[in-house]
């Protein structure tokens, strides 16, 4: 038998996603559920590919199953297509496997032509509506088939308009529609070299090899990029029946969610507009109507919907997006889809899911992607500095999160300002697909025109960005790169503020706060930590940070980089001198002053952890990365130390390296000047006893050796640090508890853990110096090249982000079974920047880790990560 390429709504059903596209797998679900949904079929994805492979051009049997199943949906509908009594008009849309808003062309009314328009005039008793229907869709099909610029066909409408003073379409004529129409056969005949096709046949095949060919369009492929989807998958195509909302008075159009998409309130949420198409409401073009005020337009069809909506809901399990159209008071639904939302109304839709019994805790942290959760732990503006702040106009509230920054009004000119660190709004009179990138970059997204479900509103926030939309008091003009509201201008740069939970924008910089961790975001965490095995501690080098982290929900510090402590501008001239004393008594004198600072910060940062473990690396960085390299600190650093520039320049100069990431660092630096760790170990302990004295806390101290690689390279400091540790003990006549231990960063360390674990205390995984030396990739230049090495698909992500798990995760691997070889309860975690992404902790939790520390912003990311990781296994 031949393969299948095209499938009617009553013959597929939800599970066929890949095959049908999430819309036409949704529109037969919908059908099988008895919804009113207008006929229709689905052309596949496999269909799409196998255009690709036949040189972009449908086959002849794909053809033939196209024309024999719009046979049975003429029978269905009762209408024929191009016929010229009752003629059959259908819709073709895209539909990848995943929603992409706004990233591939839809064409509306296909099939009308000279006679078809004649009929539907006739039926209709409204040759107005026929011709808009008409000019709209030669408009369309001459935009998205073959690329002719909209505005050619503007400037012919704008002209009657003009010319009859209308200050609406809705005010131009049949007869002027009519003459439109051949103005746009015109026009399509000099762009296109050929007549406008007149066989609705011909006019279907063009449209349905355009929306394959769209599949790969720039906008698509930069969406699939910035979302992480493959370009493999293809799209379906769905044909369907068209239902028309603007027949008159009695028909209407809508977009509707069945709760609120930017808060996650459950309530219905949309918009409609009474006699329009449903393009007038995602292209903003009208101001569209709350949906509840339905009700009271008609209050029958309201109901109805509302019935419908709680039927999806409970249907799907999840918050629906839905299309719908009234036809002469006859409810139709065009589409529903899993909504998209904030991570504001995931969360609270989830949670809320869960306490109305709809959903499982397990299914309600299955369904919040981890890193979408930065969102909610990001800064609002503070209300207690508002009132001084000057309100300058307000649009609707389209994605929340507060945003600060300049005013820039393209996507070009936004990417390059943010490329020169500049916080950016991006500022439109609405967003398109090509102005992704801008949106992208920019902190916050002002648009003049559009509703809640323009692509501006949409896109904001599928990408958790700050959006207020429809703001009509903003007049922008582009090409003088400046806007105005009422009459005051504001120049490309000017500094606004925007708040998308209100959509209300300010005047300058204003102060933002933290966000709330209890409620809704409390409770869906206390559920991951139930789940979860992983102990998720954080990186954390100052008491700031500690204490953010702890906040987030931290268990302990992971690493504490004791270097980042040095580069304070009180201490940094005394670590040059340090480093640059030559003798070991001068470098002693130094470290005693350093020893006065260290100590105090580990004091302040064990009092923020209390009794949770906390692990503190030795010095690890290259000594040259404290010196000077100006000459005007050179100069002042020799006075200081009373030694000639020429000394000192040479000391400098000699502690160059060619490869200083692979030179002298780590615990090579602490064997070659071992009195650097004896002072930073006093300082870890000293500190450790005095704070368990005074606060009466039992600290754990933790220190780790970095980048050894050689057992016995540790087994040297080892040494070193307990015999300074048992000194001071018998100082302070106080003991307590602590542990000495190793960072697995050096590849061979990995390969030899079993005889390291016989020392060492606990382990931590520097994946990001693993990543380094086991790839042979420079952290600090790869950079330059990984995105080739992705768009090349050599890679499938950044390996300095996601671990590698087919080559460093056998390290990690062989480090854990080597390790725990020796030591069967051998504490191991990891502190590489893995340790806050989602992919790497569930392979962290799979060769079983103890912990994964992060930075204090992804502490929440990981826990539900790790939750995750336990029910994904
Ligand atoms: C690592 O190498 O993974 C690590 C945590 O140490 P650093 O990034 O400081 O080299
Ligand atoms: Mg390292």
């Amino acid at each position: 038998m031949d393969k299948k390429w095209v499938y009617l709504f009553d013959e597929g059903n939800a599970s066929m996603k890949s095959l049908l596209g999430g819309k036409g797998a949704n529109l037969s679900e919908m059908n099988s559920i008895g919804l009113p949904v207008p006929p229709g079929m689905t052309v596949t994805t496999e269909a799409c590919l196998a255009f690709y492979e036949n040189n972009k051009e449908m086959s002849e049997e794909m053809v033939v199953q196209i024309h024999n199943n719009l046979r049975v949906i003429e029978e269905k509908i009762g209408k024929k297509f191009g016929d010229s009594e009752n003629p059959l008009l259908v819709s073709v849309r895209s539909g990848a496997a995943v929603s992409m808003p706004g990233m591939m062309d839809t064409i509306l009314n296909l099939g009308l032509n000279d006679e078809a328009v004649v009929g539907m005039a006739k039926n209709t008793e409204n040759p107005r509506f026929a011709y808009d229907s008409y000019r709209r869709f030669i408009q369309m099909f001459s935009d998205v088939v073959l690329s002719v610029p909209k505005y050619l066909f503007e400037k012919p409408l704008e002209d009657i308009k003009i010319s009859n003073n209308y200050t609406s379409d809705t005010e131009i004529t049949a007869d002027q529609l009519i003459d439109l129409v051949n103005s746009y056969k015109k026009i399509y005949l000099k762009e296109v070299g050929e007549s406008f096709p007149q066989d609705p046949f011909v006019q279907l095949k063009m449209a349905i090899e355009a929306v394959f060919r769209s599949w790969n369009n720039a906008r698509a492929i930069t969406y699939r990029n910035i979302h992480g989807l493959s370009h493999k998958m293809g799209t379906a195509v769905t044909v369907q029946s068209m239902v028309f909302g603007n027949m008159g008075n009695d028909c209407g159009t809508g977009v509707a969610f069945s709760r609120n998409p930017a808060t996650g309130e459950k309530r219905l949420f949309g918009e409609f507009l009474m006699n329009a198409q449903g393009e007038d409401v995602v292209a903003g073009i009208r101001t569209p109507l709350n949906i509840e005020e339905l009700g009271q337009v008609m209050p029958s069809v309201f109901q109805q919907f509302v019935e419908i909506t709680n039927k999806l809901e409970n249907h799907y399990k999840d918050m629906q997006d839905i299309e719908f159209t009234i036809e002469k008071s006859q409810l139709y639904i065009l589409q529903t889809r899993t909504g998209k939302r904030t991570a504001e109304a995931a969360l609270r839709s989830a949670v809320e899911m869960v306490e109305e019994g709809l959903i499982s805790q397990e299914e309600a942290i299955m369904r919040i992607q981890p890193s979408t959760l930065d969102q909610l732990l990001h800064p609002t503006f503070d209300s207690k500095t508002m009132d001084a702040v000057k309100e300058l106009t307000k649009g609707l509230p389209a994605s929340p999160g507060a945003a600060t920054g300049k005013v820039y009004f393209t996507a070009k000119e936004a990417v390059v300002a943010t490329k020169n660190g500049e916080s950016v709004i991006l500022v439109r009179k609405e967003t398109s697909p090509e102005d992704i990138e801008g949106m992208n970059v920019a902190k916050g997204i002002l648009t003049a025109r559009g509703g809640m479900t323009s692509h501006a509103a949409v896109v904001a926030r599928g990408m958790g960005k700050c959006c207020v939309a429809g703001c009509d008091e903003v007049k922008v003009d582009e090409e003088n790169r400046q806007f105005s509201i009422r009459g005051e201008v504001f120049e490309e740069g000017s500094e606004i503020s925007l708040d998308g939970s209100t959509g209300k924008v300010y005047r300058g910089v204003i102060k933002t706060m933290e966000p709330n961790l209890s409620g809704n975001f409390g409770k869906l965490m206390a559920w991951a930590d139930k789940i979860r095995n992983l102990d998720i501690r954080t990186n954390a080098d100052t008491p700031k940070d500690a204490s953010t982290a702890v906040r987030f929900g931290a268990e302990g510090i992971g690493l504490c980089r004791t270097e980042h402590m040095f580069f304070d501008e009180k201490r940094i001239p005394v670590v040059r001198r340090m480093i640059l004393s030559d003798s070991v008594e001068k470098r002693q004198t130094t470290l005693e002053e350093l020893l006065v600072f260290q100590k105090e910060d580990f004091k302040a940062i064990y009092r923020v952890l209390k009794d949770k473990p906390v692990t503190v690396r030795l010095l690890d960085p290259p000594l040259h990365e404290f010196l000077p390299t100006e000459e005007e600190d050179i100069l002042k650093l020799a006075e200081q130390m009373k030694v000639s520039v020429s000394t000192l320049k040479e000391v400098i100069s000699d502690l160059h390296e060619f490869n200083p990431m692979l030179g002298h660092r780590g615990c090579r630096l602490a064997i070659t000047y071992p009195e650097i760790a004896v002072m930073q170990t006093r300082a870890i302990m000293e500190a450790a006893v005095e704070v368990s004295q005074e606060d009466q806390l039992s600290i754990i101290p933790e220190i780790m050796i970095p980048l050894v690689g050689i057992t016995k390279e540790f087994a040297y400091l080892k040494k070193i640090v307990v015999s300074t540790v048992e000194q001071i003990f018998d100082e302070k006549q106080h003991s307590l508890e602590y542990l000495v231990g190793t960072m697995m960063e050096v590849p061979r360390a990995t390969l030899i853990a079993d005889q390291i674990a016989e020392i060492s205390e606990f382990f931590s995984f520097g994946t990001n110096d693993l990543t380094q030396m086991g790839f042979g990739f420079s952290r600090d230049d790869s950079g330059k090249f990984i995105s080739e090495y992705m768009d090349k698909e050599i890679l499938p992500s950044d390996p300095f982000q996601t671990i590698d798990q087919e080559g460093i995760g056998k390290l990690v691997e062989m480090g854990v079974k080597l390790g725990r070889s020796t030591k069967p309860n051998l504490k191991i975690g990891v502190c590489g920047e893995h340790g806050g992404d989602p992919m790497s902790i569930e392979f962290f939790n799979n060769v079983g880790l103890d912990y994964v520390s992060c930075s204090p912003y992804r502490v929440p990311i990981a826990r539900l990560a790790a939750a995750q990781a336990v029910l994904k296994k």
